[in-house]
Parts: C-alpha cells; structure tokens; sequence
C-alpha cells in the first residue's frame, strides 16, 4: 500500500508547489557571489512588487515573529507610547513583543471573531495624542478575520503622526494590501504563508518616514539592526549568512505570483473563499468571524463531530488547524491560500460533508 498521502491546508505553513520546492534544492550559492546578488536582487524586487512599495523589501533570516521584532527593536524607544490594535492573538503576540521592549503600549481590543473598528482608533488617538506607532493585523489568523488597514490609516493620516506598522503575514499575496498608497509605514509578511514558500524567511518595508526614526535611533541591536541590512541590500547583500536556498524558492514562488498577475491572486483567493464559505453554509457549518478573510476560513466545530480535524486527517489525509487559546475546541481553521485552486476546495468540502453525513 502507498503511504496515505498527507495535504497541508493549514494556515501556516501552507503547501509548496513542487517546481518551488525544487528551486530550493540546487547548488548552494556562495552568499557574497555575483549568482546570489542576482538571485536576491530579483526576489527583492519581486517582494516590493507584491508589497506595492517603492522602498526596499528586506529578507530576514527568521520567521515573520523575527520580522515584527527586527522593526520594535529599530524603531521603538523604551517609553515611548505606542498601541496595539488585538482581536486575536497575533494582536496580543505584538502587544506581547512591544511591552517586553518597554514601550508603553495602549490597547483596542476587540473580542475574538470581531472586526476593528476603524473609528475607534480616532478615538484612541485623540484621547492619547501622544501614541508614535500603532500595530494591527491585516488578516488575524486565529479566527480568520480581515481588518480594514485602509481605513485605519486614513484616519491615522489625518489624526496623528504616529507610524502605521501592519502585521501582513496572511494577506500579502492574498488581499489587496497597497503599502505605499495606504500610507503603511512598516509592512511585514512570512515566506510560508500566502508566498507559498518553505518557513523560515521574512520580509518587512519601512516608510521613509520610518527609516528616519531607525536612523535616529542609537540602539538597534546587531544581528537585526536594519540600517545594516538596508546598506547590505543596495550592495545586493545581506549581512549575515541568509537562508539561501529558502530565499532561491521565495524568488521563484513570488515570480509564479506576478506571473498569474497580482490582482488575480487577490481575485482567485476571493472566488475560492467564496465557494467555500458557500459549500460550508449549504452543509450547515458557520463562520466564527464577523469579516471572513480569504486566506482562511475559521468554522465552528459541528457539536457532533468534535474530532473533525482529526477525522479529516485520519481518513482523508487533509491536515487542517484547530482553534488556538480560547477559541480551542470551538473552531478549526482550514487554509485556501497561496498554492490553493478550486480541485482544492472541493476536495476539502467533499471531505467535511461526508463526514457530517455519517
Ligand atoms: C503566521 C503568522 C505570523 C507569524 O508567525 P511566524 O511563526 O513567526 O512566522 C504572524 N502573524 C500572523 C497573522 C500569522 O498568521
């Protein structure tokens, strides 16, 4: 007998599409060689397409958590006042990261399942005209909820000076997230999400407005001071030994993304979220979130199955996510994002509706 073979629809890692998967298993690259500046020019390139940003994509050796800690660390001062903006628990890890650095961190907190709402971030900024940088999730990947970042920073434009940093890591190359336009001062995203790439790279921008607070800053750290990554990046280097062959699978994987055409991406992710949701709603399973995002769905455990995700591991080798924290044992989280087509969906419907059926 073959093997039961094993399909990721989690929402991080997600699958690797194979001819990505093989770009990472060629000849190791010498870091400071004319092959790896060509290879990192074009990935960076690639990034800062897909991040709709003039200004330079870093790649860091970590993951996305690496990135968010790279950026506290360059341009959050010990207290300064900051805020948080948490419905979920990438929020709460961010509020988390910013209080460990000392900064004093005012919070918006929204119960699990909920949208932001944009006006009470105005609120917030006029009660504390004092407040430097604002963090928010695109999409909170612990109950599946998209946020409206142009709408918040539309208000923060016009209430505040305060730097806008945007936690992108599951809607870069899934939503429409237009950095520059937006007014996003500080964007991050990992490789193993939407960039249907392996874990363990990340990138993150920064507004010009936000390079001049990392440039004023004395203490940046070392291995993630980025005025060293950004003078490594226009000589086509990093600093420090990358993660080569996982940076020669993004450079290919996001090539894959421009070829089928950003707004495509975007599309197809909206017309699979869509045909799922509706498949589930036709079989009775319900949305946890307020504000769906396509990257993933968040449904509510049927009462009669509470094993669903194991069922589906057990019998149809589709690995899906439980609930995290509070919403363990009331939710499990299915992926379509990244390398995901309708075959996919189906394939994951068919499976939850035999199952309810028994
Ligand atoms: C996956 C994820 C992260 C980052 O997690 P890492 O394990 O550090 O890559 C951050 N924010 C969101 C919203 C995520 O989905």
């Amino acid at each position: 007998m073959v093997a039961k073979k094993e399909k990721l629809y989690t929402p991080g890692p997600t699958t690797v599409p194979p001819e990505v998967l093989q770009a990472s298993a060629q000849p190791i690259l010498y870091h400071r060689s004319n092959e790896f500046r060509e290879m990192f020019r074009a990935l960076s390139a690639n990034a800062e397409n897909i991040f709709r940003t003039k200004n330079p994509v870093l790649t860091l050796t970590c993951s996305a958590t690496g990135a968010a800690e790279a950026a506290i660390q360059n341009i959050g001062a010990a207290g300064e006042k900051a805020a948080c903006i948490m419905n979920g628990r990438f929020g709460e890890r961010w509020f988390e990261l910013m209080t460990l650095y000392g900064i004093k961190t005012e919070v918006q907190n929204y119960e699990w399942g909920k949208a932001v709402e944009p006006e009470h971030i105005r609120t917030l900024l006029r009660d504390n005209p004092d407040i430097s940088m604002i963090w928010m999730v695109h999409c909170e990947t612990s109950t599946g909820t998209w946020n409206d970042i142009q709408k918040v920073a539309e208000i923060i434009k016009k209430e505040s000076n305060a730097l806008l940093c945007v936690d992108a890591v599951t809607s870069m190359g899934v939503h429409e997230c237009l950095m520059d336009e937006w007014g996003i001062d500080v964007l991050i995203t990992g490789s193993q999400k939407g960039f249907m790439s392996p874990p363990g790279i990340s990138f993150i921008a920064l507004s010009e407005r936000a390079w001049q607070k990392v440039f004023a800053q004395n203490r940046r750290g070392m291995y993630f001071d980025l005025v060293r990554a950004l003078k490594n990046y226009e000589k086509g280097l990093t600093p420090w030994t990358p993660a080569i062959t996982l940076m020669a699978a993004a450079r290919l994987a996001t090539e894959m993304i421009l070829q089928e055409g950003l707004e495509n991406v975007w599309s197809r992710h909206q017309r699979l979220a869509d045909m799922f949701r509706n498949k589930m709603d036709t079989i009775g399973l319900q949305n946890f979130s307020e504000t769906p995002c396509n990257a993933l769905s968040a449904l509510y455990i049927p009462p009669n199955v509470p094993d669903i995700t194991e069922r589906l591991l057990g019998k149809y080798g589709i690995r899906v996510s439980k609930g995290q924290e509070k919403a363990e044992g009331i939710i499990f989280r299915v992926a379509h994002m990244g390398y995901c087509n309708e075959q996919d969906i189906e394939e994951i419907a068919d499976a939850i509706e035999e199952i309810l059926r028994q």
